[in-house]
């Protein structure tokens, strides 16, 4: 068997497991071994029953205590059994399992592990995994079980036996990386780091195993832009352009004064425009910072100079709000640019006539999605590409839009804040640009941590912001499995909402399983104000900008990354108005609280997430989506900033020896980017 071997040849996988396992991207051997878990489960030690907390997957060991006993309906048995240790009793239930009453009978200790659920009788385990006699449980302490993404009809136990079958009977003995760098870093071997990321013994084997996978990652990755850099040694600037006075008196007539940064930024941009090399600048600054306008007053100054200029976002909703927020600003201030919309969900007939526009140079100022840099559209005479939240596409994707034009300037945008060292080593072949202050407009948001018995409270004070004329935004969790339990969780959370909160009160809702057309029409109610409520997953994260909106409610916060509430905090306190964001929990555990404690304490998304991988352990390591900063595969930049710094030393010692290994090096490949 070798990694190019279509899994079908393995045991057990017919043609329907061949199909569920091509939704989720494995169709050889070698894309089986490489998807690795996004989580695992640790067995950990037996927690003493008067330390149960809510919200959490405990192991507790007892004696059986009095009668097993079976009530409920015939559709729905639930089996009820009590644990006693030392410090107190635990109630445990089953769902549909009746026969443990004769399996249990006997008494004696017995280990269960499963998650601790609040009931209407109090506090329950429910639907443990039983170890019975409890010394079975010796066998699997301390060890971590691989979670797999799945797809709904493939369960982790058919991905768990594959990937067993598939490392058994392939030879891994080739190593990748020189020896010299696996000694001199201290990395496992290829084999034991591959078994290792599948089905690490311990915690130890997991991370030495996931160092080795992350530094081949990143060291891959930073040769790829070695290389592009090589290429692209700054080009001459053939789009030479002065800042035209009609951007100087629209910067004049805005309604607000640009921040010093905001206007530090801008000169930056302009220097380089007019400067004898192409621009290449990055432009980071913390949401709500104000980058649009930048953006907007770079577009607007191509264009004036007669030439074209694009700029694409990660989303549809994203790219439609750009594209009415600038056409709207040329509108009122009378500037004399056309402007186009190119997104994947136009019609041809609206694509057809989005390129004509283009290729005819009429349009002047182009935004879209990676419609952008699709084969179809030729642009007259490009000559700056904007990227806005560049974290979200691979630097493929950068490369390809610069390569639409001659080599017009390019400009990216991210509101993903990380240290110089760290920019340095990921955006090599970019100068940096920071917009370190915020309007000073703004009030700070009013964070608070709580759990689901505040919910009636916050329902009463959104109403209160709502007879205010303010809107509000509701989050509802991500569920893993499935897009389609997503959306349904979504809309009947929206459904009770609206009766919670009564007539004359709008409440809408948003997920990614809707068609484009319908997700457009309810941000434009939103946006409005036709609307006052938007019930949504996480697909408003990006760059969403409706400064009316005041309070931003999370459901279940625990099961986000901080990183990620941070950027969701980040749609509301865009205003005047003071705004508020209330953090959700179902969780009472300790460390919860204390994790989401961290985002009332900072507003520096960089803090933020240090802090937040600190508190955290492998067992939810991938669990919680981190950073979603650039397109990695398992390596994660503000988790492996060590392993990042490491890799880049590696990448010079590689180029400057001129190494063997570097003709050896497989083709970079990026992992396909995330497009909600
Ligand atoms: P982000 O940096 O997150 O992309 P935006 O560019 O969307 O932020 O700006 C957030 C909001 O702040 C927008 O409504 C914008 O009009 C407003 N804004 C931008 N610059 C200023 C400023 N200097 N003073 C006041 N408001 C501003
Ligand atoms: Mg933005």
């Amino acid at each position: 068997m070798i990694e190019a071997t279509k899994i079908k040849e393995l045991k057990g996988i017919g043609e329907k497991t061949e199909k569920l396992f091509q939704k989720i991207g494995v169709d050889t051997v070698g894309d089986l071994i490489r998807y690795y878990p996004r989580g695992y489960d640790v067995y950990e030690e037996a927690a003493p029953i008067s330390d149960i907390e809510e919200g959490r997957i405990m192991t507790v060991t007892g004696a059986i205590y009095g009668k097993v006993q079976v009530s409920g309906t015939p559709r729905l048995q639930i089996t009820t059994l009590h644990v006693k240790d030392l410090t107190g009793t635990l109630k445990v239930i089953w769902f549909r399992m009746p026969f443990l009453r004769n399996t249990l009978a006997g008494g004696g200790v017995i280990t269960l592990r499963g998650r601790i659920a609040s009931r209407k009788g109090g506090i329950v385990m429910e639907h443990p995994e039983i170890f019975y006699p409890s010394v079975k449980y010796e066998g699997k302490l301390n060890t971590l079980q691989p979670i797999y993404a799945r797809t709904t009809g493939l369960t982790n136990n058919a991905v768990i036996k594959a990937v067993k079958q598939a490392l058994d009977n392939l030879d891994l003995s080739a190593e990748m990386l020189p020896s010299e760098l696996r000694l001199k870093y201290g990395l496992a071997e290829y084999n034991f780091a591959l078994r290792g990321i599948h089905f690490p013994e311990d915690k130890e084997v997991f991370y030495h195993a996931r160092n080795r996978l992350v530094f081949e990652e990143f060291l891959e990755f930073i040769l790829a832009i070695r290389k592009l850099k090589d290429g692209s040694d700054r080009l001459r600037n053939e789009y030479m352009m002065e800042v035209h006075p009609e951007v100087k008196e629209f910067i004049e007539k805005l309604p607000f004064t640009l921040t010093g940064a905001q206007q530090k930024v801008w000169r930056e941009i302009a220097r380089d425009m007019s400067s004898d090399t192409v621009m290449s600048r990055l432009v980071q600054g913390d949401v709500g910072s104000g980058k649009t306008i930048v953006a907007v007053l770079a577009l607007m100054n191509a264009a004036l100079n007669g030439f074209q200029a694009a700029m694409m976002a990660p989303t549809e909703v994203l790219a439609r709000q750009h594209y009415e927020s600038i056409t709207k600003y040329f509108e009122d201030y009378g500037i004399p640019v056309k402007t186009v919309l190119l997104t994947g969900s136009m019609t041809t007939k609206e694509k057809r006539r989005a390129y004509d526009r283009i290729e005819c140079g009429l349009a002047k100022v182009i935004i879209g999605t990676h419609a952008l840099i699709q084969n179809a559209v030729n642009y007259d005479n490009l000559a700056l590409v904007i990227t806005d939240e560049q974290h979200r596409f691979g630097v493929r994707q950068r490369e390809t839009f610069a390569e639409k034009g001659g080599a017009p300037h390019v400009l990216v945008m991210s509101a993903t804040p990380i240290p110089r060292t760290l920019a340095i080593i990921l955006y090599g072949d970019l100068d940096i640009s920071v917009i370190d202050e915020l309007p000073a407009d703004r009030l700070p948001i009013k964070n608070c941590v709580v759990d689901t018995g505040y919910r009636k409270t916050a329902y009463h004070f959104m109403k209160k912001q709502i007879a205010e004329g303010r809107q509000c935004y509701v989050i509802c969790p991500m569920v893993e499995e499935s897009e389609s339990l997503e959306a349904e969780n979504v809309t009947d959370y929206a459904t009770a909402l609206k009766e919670e909160l009564g007539e004359g009160i709008v409440v809408d809702h948003l997920h990614g399983k809707m068609k484009q057309k319908e997700k457009d029409a309810i941000m434009d109610r939103f946006s409005q104000k036709e609307s006052h409520v938007l019930v949504s997953t996480t697909v408003i994260e990006v760059g969403i900008d409706v400064p009316n909106a005041t309070v931003m409610l999370i459901e279940n916060s625990e099961r986000f990354g901080l990183a990620q509430l941070h950027q969701l905090r980040g749609r509301v306190g865009r205003g005047k108005h003071q705004s508020y964001c209330i953090f959700m929990s179902g969780s009472k555990a300790k460390e919860t609280k204390e994790r989401l404690d961290i985002l009332n304490k900072t507003n520096d998304g960089f803090k933020i997430a240090s802090e937040d991988l600190r508190l955290r352990g492998p067992g939810d390591l991938f669990g919680i989506r981190q950073s979603g900063l650039m397109n990695f595969k398992i390596a994660d930049v503000y988790q492996d900033a060590k392993i990042l710094k490491m890799a880049n030393e590696a990448a010079d010692w590689l180029l400057k020896t001129n190494h063997e290994w570097l003709k050896k090096l497989p083709k970079y490949e990026e992992p396909s980017s995330v497009i909600i």
